[in-house]
């Protein structure tokens, strides 16, 4: 819990009661630490010393407007994954600050990035090369890119998290990647300066990440037998961070990992990273009442006004979350509850076999809710998302408002029917 502490059994972000907050917010929101992240991305940032870097906060992890401008004002670049993505990041930020990953960009996508002439669009596949040229071509642009290259390493994480091996979807192997680099050198409208991987997320160990680095400095070798000179390297992000009793390498050593490996062999090559969740996972909290408390036949359930709309990492991921009393009193009955939403699946749990000591209407926490929590919310079962703050010292700033009932469908038409 970056940025949240209990001071004599109550909450606090920050400097502020959360109690007060969800008194006057009202109840599920997440919120988030500013001190926090500004702790977080600081002290990533010093790790690197005087080596030069970059860092792209990848924009998936939490894409809310507040917290890419506070991360901006921090120096941050943004990885994006979307044109959504690419339209927030450059509502905050210079386009050649951005980098623009994944498998499946579209046309309209590209034409974007190159609209904005972007930093970098990282390729993922020989076809799309072939359409980033077509269309570079089409708007008479020059498209700065990177092969994103699968290193096949075991970042030894959940399966649905692992992009870096070669049954993934992800990036080209390195044999494709020379001969895409070979290509490039014929392509008018595509310069190729950079590599790009990025091995998955929620990576506990340094071990993976150095194997993959040391295989793409051998494709930087390889390259350059062929006279073709890499200046960058765009190592993605991954580290992990602590939900229960991980031990996630601190920043300090993953930097020192990445910098000494590539040094070594490469020290003027320019290096990147794209974390995400280690710079806000642990910077967020979803706030929930208690609605009811129920026993079926022995077993406890808390059905608190949160779901797995709002937080579905525990029913995706079967992922082990935190979940505290905002308001501590041991005069409540402790017991081990099931703590679950609204929602008409048995999927639907933000824990189970939670002790806790709450009554109806208490408020719990669930921690480490920063990243890949609000930015994979849904309306399922047609729920409002919930409002997101985010504190900074004493003041608050609701940085999206609670959903309301006519949000949900207000881009939808009924059509005229006849009777018959
Ligand atoms: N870069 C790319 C290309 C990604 O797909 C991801 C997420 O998986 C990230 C960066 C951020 O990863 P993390 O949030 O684990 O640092």
């Amino acid at each position: 819990m970056d940025g949240f502490e209990y001071k004599q059994g109550d909450l606090y972000a920050d400097d502020l009661l959360i109690a007060d907050l969800a008194d006057q917010i009202g109840t599920p929101f997440f919120v988030y630490s500013a001190q926090g992240i500004r702790s977080n991305f600081r002290r990533l940032q010093s790790a690197f010393g005087q080596r030069q870097h970059q860092i792209h906060y990848a924009v998936k992890a939490n894409p809310n407007l507040g917290l890419l401008a506070c991360l901006s004002k921090l120096g941050a670049g943004f990885d994006v994954v979307s044109g959504g993505e690419l339209t927030r990041a450059l509502k905050v930020s210079n386009p050649e600050d951005i980098v623009f990953s994944g498998v499946g960009k579209s046309e309209e996508e590209i034409r974007l990035a190159l609209e904005h002439n972007i930093s970098s669009i990282n390729i993922e596949s020989a076809a799309e090369l072939k359409r980033i040229q077509t269309i570079a071509q089409s708007m008479n642009k020059s498209a700065t890119v990177a092969v994103r290259v699968n290193p096949d390493v075991d970042a030894k994480t959940h399966e649905y998290i692992s992009t870096g091996l070669k049954e993934n979807k992800f990036g080209v192997d390195t044999e494709t990647a020379i001969g895409l680099y070979q290509q490039i050198q014929s392509l008018p409208n595509i310069k190729a300066p950079s590599i790009a991987y990025h091995i998955g997320s929620q990576i506990m160990q340094l071990g993976p990440m150095i194997d993959a680095i040391n295989k793409v400095l051998v494709l930087v070798d390889q390259l350059l037998e062929l006279g073709i000179v890499i200046k960058h390297l765009d190592l993605g992000g991954g580290l992990g961070i602590r939900y229960q009793d991980e031990n996630p390498p601190l920043f300090e050593d993953y930097v020192q990992a990445l910098v000494s490996t590539v040094d070594k062999q490469h020290p003027h090559l320019h290096i990147s990273i794209e974390p995400g969740r280690s710079i806000v996972g642990n910077t967020g909290l979803l706030i929930s009442k208690v609605e009811y408390l129920k026993n079926n036949s022995g077993k406890h359930f808390a059905i608190v006004d949160a779901a797995m709309n709002d937080l579905i990492r525990p029913a995706l991921y079967k992922a082990w979350m935190n979940i505290c009393e905002v308001q501590q009193n041991d005069s409540k009955s402790r017991r081990d509850y099931d703590v679950v939403g609204p929602i008409c699946e048995s999927a639907d749990f933000l824990g189970k076999n939670r002790s806790l000591a709450i009554e109806q209407g208490d408020l719990i926490a669930v921690q480490s809710t920063g990243a890949y929590c609000s930015s994979m919310a849904s309306n399922y079962n047609s729920r409002p998302r919930p409002a997101e703050v985010l504190v900074d010292g004493d003041k608050f700033h609701i940085i999206r408002q609670r959903e309301s009932y006519n949000d949900l469908f207000d881009r939808e038409i009924i059509p005229e029917f006849s009777a018959s």
